[in-house]
């Protein structure tokens, strides 16, 4: 079943949503559809006072609804529930995602939505089996650690991936017993607010999940400086990253989970099967156009099988259609903005007059809407801002290797550590190179990720700080006190 639509037919959600209702408000940042330019909706801008206001309304919504001490139970009850219940709205769920989002709606609807569902009940089970522990002591006295909640946690999601990355903040801190503010990106503030709707509607005590829309420097800050938010978690890039980590440390000193950048290196040697490592190094820089933190954006090659893999990475890029996020089917995805769009070509052509050679693409695809070119650059000198900027578009680089200590070292980012791809028929290598890679996640003769939530995702050096998705992120939203009673 296809689920293509209208854009122009489409309700969208307006304003904050607050208390368990909608808050209509003035929008402030006009927002463009990425497949076609065309103007759509307005983004309001909370400010301070209506962020303090989603605060008490979660801190109320805590106190009344009792959720940090209900049974665990009851909390698995509700995460199911909501879970079932985006299942069944998918095909809303994924238009609002596709019309402001580089998703397209099929592959919103059967990936994203479906998976992100998934991720809610599989942190949702963490309730009622993860909790403190009795530790030794002698017989006078009885010695805890008790797991609790933080209260309020502030969550703000970039607008790659709207609606798993908002499950990936909710499903855990939610089912650790918090209340949550959160602030998806004003680009892309549809299919979240949505997703909170269903979770009250599925049984979530209203007013325990707000959703603030904004921008950075107003809604963010606020979020990040409230006193009464007890610990952040945010997804997004390194330079927000810091800034956050800035304004916290401004006003004391809070717990944060941080989710940021990548320039992700693939390394291929020469025994690895060239079809499959083709296949995947193609995907992982061309899916969702690039703009996934996780793409492999530098391959680096074996220099006697360069030439030959180039041919089919290149082959494999060919094929790709792009095409309206609402029209159904899985097309190449748009660059989300004009502005993106401008900096992604500025990159390339930078690099090329560097001397760069240019393999494919480098340029516009002749249609409306934020549409680049796959495109492949080797020969990049290795200081040009084509191999050291994360450009979060589909470009490829290519550099050459001839032994397995070069493409390690050459593997390695002097900001980034976020993912690597390594291929090889070897076993030892692949272990050995795994080990050497400055990486939070390493795949091996495979590349991005399934539905292996139990693995944690989160990256080394400035890629990041704590880790989401796993038993990590959940016992990321509990804190812990120690307890000595004196018998
Ligand atoms: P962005 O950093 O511009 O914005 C992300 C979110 O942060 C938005 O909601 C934005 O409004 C908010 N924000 C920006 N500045 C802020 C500030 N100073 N204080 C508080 N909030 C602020 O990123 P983006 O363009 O939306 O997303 C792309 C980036 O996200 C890429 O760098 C990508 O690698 C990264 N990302 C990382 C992961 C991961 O798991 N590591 C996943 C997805 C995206």
């Amino acid at each position: 079943m296809t689920l293509r639509f209208a854009p122009d037919d489409l309700s969208l959600p307006q304003g904050h949503y607050v208390g368990g209702r909608y808050r209509p408000a003035v929008g402030q940042l006009a927002l463009q559809r990425p497949s076609d330019g065309a103007g759509f909706a307005d983004c309001p801008v909370a400010d301070a006072v209506l962020v303090d206001e989603a605060v008490q309304t979660a801190r109320a919504a805590l106190k009344s609804s009792g959720w940090a001490g209900i049974r665990p139970r009851d909390r698995v009850r509700v995460l199911h529930a909501w879970a079932d219940l985006m299942l069944a709205e998918a095909p809303r769920l994924a238009q609002l995602e596709a019309v402001a989002s580089t998703r397209p709606v099929d592959a919103a609807a059967a990936g994203d939505i479906a998976i992100s569902a998934e991720q809610i009940r599989f942190f949702a089970e963490f309730a009622d089996k993860e909790g403190g522990d009795v530790v030794p002591t002698d017989d006078s006295s009885l010695g805890m650690i008790l797991s609790e909640p933080y209260g309020v946690v502030g969550a703000i999601t970039p607008w790659n991936f709207p609606v798993s990355m908002a499950a990936w903040k909710l499903g855990p801190a939610l089912a650790a017993g918090n209340a949550v503010v959160l602030k998806p990106s004003e680009m892309t503030p549809f299919s979240t607010l949505y997703m909170v709707e269903l979770a009250e509607r599925a049984g979530l005590p209203p007013g325990l999940v707000n959703v603030v829309l904004g921008n950075g420097p107003v809604t963010g800050n606020a979020i990040t400086g409230h006193p009464e938010i007890a610990k952040i978690s945010f997804t997004g890039s390194t330079g927000a990253g810091q800034a956050i980590m800035a304004n916290i440390a401004r006003h004391g000193v809070k717990p944060m989970t941080l989710e940021l950048g990548g320039k992700s290196p693939q390394l291929v040697f020469d025994d690895a099967d060239l079809d499959l490592a083709a296949r995947c190094v193609a995907a992982g820089i061309t899916s969702n156009a690039g703009q996934a933190c996780v793409s492999g954006s530098r391959l680096l090659v074996h220099e006697s099988v360069a030439g030959a893999l180039v041919d089919r990475i290149r082959a494999a890029m060919a094929l790709l259609v792009p095409g309206n996020t609402w029209d159904g089917g899985t097309p190449f995805s748009p660059i989300i903005s004009a502005r993106q769009l401008d900096r992604i070509d500025g990159i390339v052509q930078a690099a090329v007059a560097q001397g760069a050679e240019l393999i494919c693409g480098g340029e516009r695809f002749d249609r409306p809407g934020y549409f680049y070119r796959p495109t492949i650059l080797s020969g990049v000198g290795e200081t040009s801002p084509a191999v050291t900027e994360e450009i979060f578009g589909p470009v490829l680089t290519v550099q050459t290797f001839a032994t397995e200590d070069e493409a390690i070292a050459l593997a390695s980012h002097p900001t980034y550590g976020l993912c690597a791809g390594v291929f090889t028929r070897d076993l030892s290598r692949a272990v050995r190179v795994t080990r050497a890679l400055e990486a939070g996640t390493v795949w091996v003769n495979r590349y991005n990720r399934s539905l292996d939530h139990i693995l944690p995702t989160g990256g080394y050096k400035s890629s990041g700080l704590g880790k989401d998705l796993g038993r990590a992120a959940y016992q990321a939203n509990r804190r812990q006190k120690s307890v000595l009673i004196g018998l």
